[in-house]
């Protein structure tokens, strides 16, 4: 993909993704564009200004989350998912790129050392792709150098993309998972604009797993359609098809949903679409989502497609779900957030002993706390 224009702020015209781009306007600023569309297509390149690590937002405590850490590194994104919040939620549109990666590490650094028994998964895809087009993918290659001496942190680049290779020759120590949010062909195409078909996505798949790279799976959001189950059956059936089910470290699931502006918004920019026509319910978080029943359904027709597969030592949870959908989709539940957290750390020890050396502690995990 070709940018319409990249700036280059002043201050990181001479960092190694600033060279690699080469001939771009320097400027203290980007275009500022309130279009969402339009800031996807040009690129800023930025110093780091503030704090850009902290917990996922959509954290919220009536709910289970995985309390995932993120670094907001990227702002907008190339690709164009009819269901993207970012269309609801940025202001300055321009596809902004933090490129100072040596601060944005020493500030993960000072923070992660506060409890240095706790392991941290960090991910770059709060507000974006952390490896859709280059340089995100350049600066992705950074970032995954400086994590291999961060002992207690993971790092989680997530993509819809299929461009790998710059990964693929580095010394990642481990430290690196690369993960794929995932829908049938079928959603890809109507609902997932720009992003990489679903034979480009398994390809670059195989590749980073061979490349020794732990893979994570997302399979969120599940979309509803005729036909879905076989879809979703055959997508699962090609995902281990091209990866080695012992090389996947982790598995989230979860479905559609976004809050009530976000419903016109989808309406407006994308009228053929049918995404919001389904039967939905307002939960307390103020999101639609489809009828607890047929997530449910969704979720549990979804486990045993990855039982069938040989998937069931992969950790598998549920993004931004309640107590008792846990319970009826997988027959039990974590207790807290904490305990979760405390699971997911104690899986990845025991079967990724490189990605995390040290044993987790449960008492300290289940005292987290979140507000
Ligand atoms: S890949 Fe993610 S960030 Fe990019 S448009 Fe799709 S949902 Fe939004």
């Amino acid at each position: 993909m070709r940018f319409r224009s990249v700036t280059i702020h002043p201050e990181v015209k001479n960092t190694k993704i600033a060279r690699r781009l080469g001939q771009s306007d320097i400027s203290s600023q980007g275009p500022r564009l309130s279009d969402y569309r339009q800031g996807k297509r040009h690129l800023f390149v930025a110093p780091k200004r503030g704090e850009l690590f902290h917990i996922c937002a959509s954290l919220d405590p009536r709910y289970i989350c995985c309390s995932t850490h993120v670094i907001s590194q990227i702002s907008n994104c190339p690709f164009e998912c009819t269901y993207c919040f970012l269309q609801n939620y940025l202001t300055d549109t321009t596809l902004t790129v933090v490129a100072d990666t040596k601060a944005i590490i020493r500030e993960i650094r000072e923070k992660t050392s506060v409890q240095p028994w706790r392991l941290f998964r960090i991910g770059t895809w709060e507000l974006g792709d952390s490896l859709a087009v280059p340089p995100l993918n350049h600066v992705a290659v950074e970032l995954v150098e400086e994590f291999k001496d961060l002992r207690n942190c993971i790092l989680k680049l997530r993509t819809k993309g299929g461009f790998v290779e710059p990964l693929l020759d580095i010394d990642h120590g481990g430290r690196t998972v690369v993960s794929w949010t995932l829908n049938p062909p079928q959603v890809i195409a109507k609902e997932e604009i720009g992003t990489a078909s679903l034979d480009n996505r398994l390809r670059a798949m195989e590749l980073v797993s061979k490349s020794g790279y732990p893979v994570g799976l997302h399979f969120d959001p599940m979309i509803l359609f005729p036909g879905w189950q076989r879809a979703y059956e055959e997508l699962v059936r090609s995902v281990f098809s091209a990866i080695d089910p012992e090389n996947c470290i982790w598995i989230s699931i979860g479905s559609l949903r976004f809050n009530p502006e976000m419903k016109k918004k989808i309406e407006n920019n994308y009228p053929s679409s049918r995404i919001t026509a389904q039967e939905m319910v307002l939960g307390n978080d103020n999101k639609f989502r489809y009828l607890r029943p047929v997530r449910e359904e969704m979720y549990s027709f979804l486990l045993k497609c990855l039982k069938d597969a040989g998937a069931e030592k992969c950790f598998t949870y549920l993004c931004m779900e309640r107590w008792n959908v846990w319970e009826n989709v997988f027959g039990w539940c974590p207790s807290s957030i904490g305990h979760l957290d405390y699971l997911m750390a104690d899986s990845v020890q025991r079967r990724f002993p490189k990605t995390a050396p040290t044993e987790p502690q449960k008492e300290m995990y289940m005292a987290l706390t979140y507000e």
